[in-house]
């Protein structure tokens, strides 16, 4: 595995390997590398020639109260996990390499932002649809992989994709959790021993969400109640919010039909943690969003 740092390393290899004609597979990650960082790992590993993994705690995604400086971070942990999963190249750039000077083009995200973590975090997909162009236009991968976990930002990264034409393959996987449920999260470590168990509950709040579909429920205002008194009842953290909305077009819905996303955000102390299902209106679970190869 080859570590890079500079852009200009990165361009000059990345252009060798599009001569050879290698389909290459990008993993974009903030680090402090975990099982469902790996789950899409091992996915481009198997599906491309060349997998290369980004860390890049990205300062632009981040808002002025929110926890850039407390993000955790282990470079040499990371460097020995994507190994072990055969990462071919881990790039590492530092903000400097970057954003040498303070970016002079601005991008906007209009669509799919207003609600969930788009609301709670004003410029945070702007953010994100920024580095992800910066990369892109990096590496030219063939296919682009990120977990359902952040269901908002692939919906947000596939209209990226979509209106900006790049000729990249979208690949959402699903989400890896603790045997108890909790979706892993490089966050997690910000949790007290006692909110860690409490925080188990978001994720079987969602679940007695999806149970009251698949028992029949269509109205996602009852849907959600149950959602968020369950939440209330078992954790002290505070309810950022609880949203059931079409999937991928994140619209309000006046009944569960189609693909539907019931998703939470709840914060801690130290931590705010978010956690969606997908399924459809029969409640069946739907794992994986692909867009057109
Ligand atoms: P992050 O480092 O948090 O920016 O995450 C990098 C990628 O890993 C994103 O595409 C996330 O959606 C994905 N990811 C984070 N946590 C999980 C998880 N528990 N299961 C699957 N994918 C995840």
């Amino acid at each position: 595995m080859e570590i890079i740092r500079s852009v200009q390393s990165l361009r000059k290899k990345t252009k060798l390997l599009i001569k050879q004609h290698k389909q290459i597979g990008f993993v974009p990650t903030m680090g402090f590398l975990h099982e469902g960082h790996l789950s899409l790992m091992k996915e481009a590993r198997k599906a491309n020639d060349i997998l290369i993994v980004s860390i890049f705690v990205n300062p632009l995604q981040f808002g002025e109260n929110e926890d850039f400086e407390q993000y955790p971070r282990d470079e040499e942990q990371d460097e020995k996990l994507a190994k072990e999963i055969g990462a071919d190249i881990l790039f590492i750039p530092a903000v400097k390499e970057m954003y040498p000077k303070k970016m002079q083009i601005s991008m906007h995200v209009t669509d799919r932002t207003e609600m969930l973590c788009g609301r709670s975090r004003p410029g945070h997909f702007d953010g994100v649809i920024t580095v992800l162009t910066k990369l892109f236009n990096m590496i030219n991968p063939d296919r682009v992989y990120f977990g359902m976990k952040d269901a908002q930002q692939v919906a947000v990264v596939d209209l990226l994709i979509q209106n900006l034409n790049f000729p990249v393959q979208l690949v959402g996987l699903p989400t890896v959790r603790e045997e108890n449920g909790l979706a892993k999260s490089s966050r997690n470590v910000n949790l007290s021993r006692d909110e860690k168990e409490e925080a188990i509950w978001i994720y079987k709040a969602l679940k007695k969400g999806q149970q009251f579909v698949i028992d029949g429920e269509k109205n996602p205002a009852m849907i959600k109640k149950e959602v968020m008194d369950t939440i209330k009842h078992n954790t002290s953290g505070e309810i950022d919010y609880v949203e059931l909305l079409s999937y991928p077009g994140l619209k309000p819905v006046m009944e569960v039909k189609g693909q539907v996303i019931l998703a939470a955000a709840v914060h801690f102390e130290k931590a705010r943690l978010i956690d969606n299902l997908l399924f459809d209106e029969s409640g069946r679970t739907i794992h994986v969003f692909k867009s057109e190869e």
